[in-house]
């Protein structure tokens, strides 16, 4: 049995406190939501902190406010179930209730919180594992280590990106609120992300993510569509969000961002310019596909092979653009699970 290793646990009740102790523990100190990443990956030596500061008796944190036609304002406290069963989310933001409801299994996501999963770790085959599993690999530079083993002659690490909802909210052009010392910030998501699998936050280590804000859903649709091994529960080794502004049967604005297939959400900016303007015909959709399929380029640090997620990040773009059109969803088209 894998035991958690020592730490000292911190309730405050207030986000202001929890910016304090975070800021006077220093580095050793992390956050802790629901627990359902963080406390896995102690037990496994992935994280030692000294200090960890929860979050869970901040009153506030959780929540939804605002509506549809005004933008929605989610508190990073959140579940994923009370998230996906929102009403105004499940109605106007459907890619974020299906994205926030395809997380893990149902236990987990009545714990698992949306800031968690906005701030989940990335992933990696030789990471992801027990301390003697990577001990007898000697490690590797994400932890205890000096070098990739993915990608030995490489300075940096290529850990996965593999949040469920980070692709939605990037794709929806959703703004997150940061506290911290230095005061309070909203930024874009996309700006939260970094292109580094050990670094991928730009979060500042004393700063609380409070809360996501979406823009008003203004007649826009959403869907998003996830691979992985098993249905029942698996983290996703490919995710495609896609986001419409329509006017009419002519796409105003189009936003497609892949998860899992980089160590930061990859938005496909040319695919998107490529829609914006034009009807969404079959011939439109093939061609934007293959145009999405290429920032996509998975490494072999994942489950199922590289090649069939570069493969499928082609026809899942086209079938998640087919839904949003109304066209039937080919289903001999090579894909396997949705
Ligand atoms: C078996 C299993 C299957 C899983 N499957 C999936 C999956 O399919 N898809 C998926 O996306 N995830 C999956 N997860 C990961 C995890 O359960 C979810 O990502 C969950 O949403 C994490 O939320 P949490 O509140 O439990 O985060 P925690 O574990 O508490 O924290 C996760 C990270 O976020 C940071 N953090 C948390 N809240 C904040 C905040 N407000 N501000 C700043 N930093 C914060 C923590 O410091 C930590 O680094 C799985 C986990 C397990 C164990
Ligand atoms: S990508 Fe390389 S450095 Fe990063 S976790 Fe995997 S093996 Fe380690």
């Amino acid at each position: 049995m894998m035991r958690l290793p020592p730490f000292e646990y911190r309730a405050p009740v207030s986000v202001a406190d929890a910016v304090e102790l975070m800021g006077d523990s220093g580095p050793d100190a992390m956050l802790v939501a629901g627990g359902t990443d963080l406390y896995p990956n102690m037990k496994r030596r992935q994280f030692e902190p000294r200090v960890l500061v929860g979050l869970r008796g901040i009153r506030g944190l959780a929540g939804v406010r605002g509506s549809a036609a005004a933008g929605l304002a989610i508190g990073s406290g959140t579940t994923l179930t009370a998230t996906a069963a929102h009403p105004e989310v499940a109605a106007h933001y459907p890619a974020l209730a299906t994205a926030a409801g395809l997380v893990s299994t149902p236990q987990l996501r009545n714990v698992g919180t949306l800031g968690g999963n906005v701030c989940v770790d990335t992933r990696c085959n030789y990471y992801n594992q027990s301390y003697q599993w990577r001990k007898a690999v000697n490690f590797c530079m994400k932890k205890d280590g000096e070098i990739c083993l993915v990608a030995p002659g490489s300075p940096r690490c290529w850990a996965v990106s593999s949040s469920d909802t980070a692709p939605v909210l990037w794709s929806l052009g959703a703004m997150v609120t940061l506290v911290g010392r230095g005061g309070e910030r909203r930024i874009p998501i996309a700006a939260l992300y970094r292109d580094d699998g050990i670094a991928y936050l730009s979060r500042r280590p004393d700063e609380v993510l409070t809360e996501i804000a979406l823009p008003p859903a203004d007649g826009v649709r959403s869907v998003y569509l996830k691979l992985r091994r098993r249905g029942s529960f698996d983290f996703p080794v490919l995710g495609v969000a896609a986001a419409l502004r329509m006017d009419g049967p002519v796409v105003r604005e189009a936003r497609i961002v892949l998860g899992a297939v980089a160590s930061l959400p990859r938005d496909c900016v040319e695919a998107g310019a490529l829609l914006a303007g034009e009807r969404l015909t079959a011939e439109r959709i093939e061609e934007a596909a293959a145009v999405a399929s290429r920032p996509s380029k998975p490494l072999d640090n994942t489950d199922l092979t590289h090649p069939y997620r570069k493969k499928m990040t082609r026809v899942f773009v086209a079938r998640a653009l087919r839904h949003l059109a109304g066209l039937p969803v080919l289903a001999d088209d090579g894909g396997a699970t949705a």
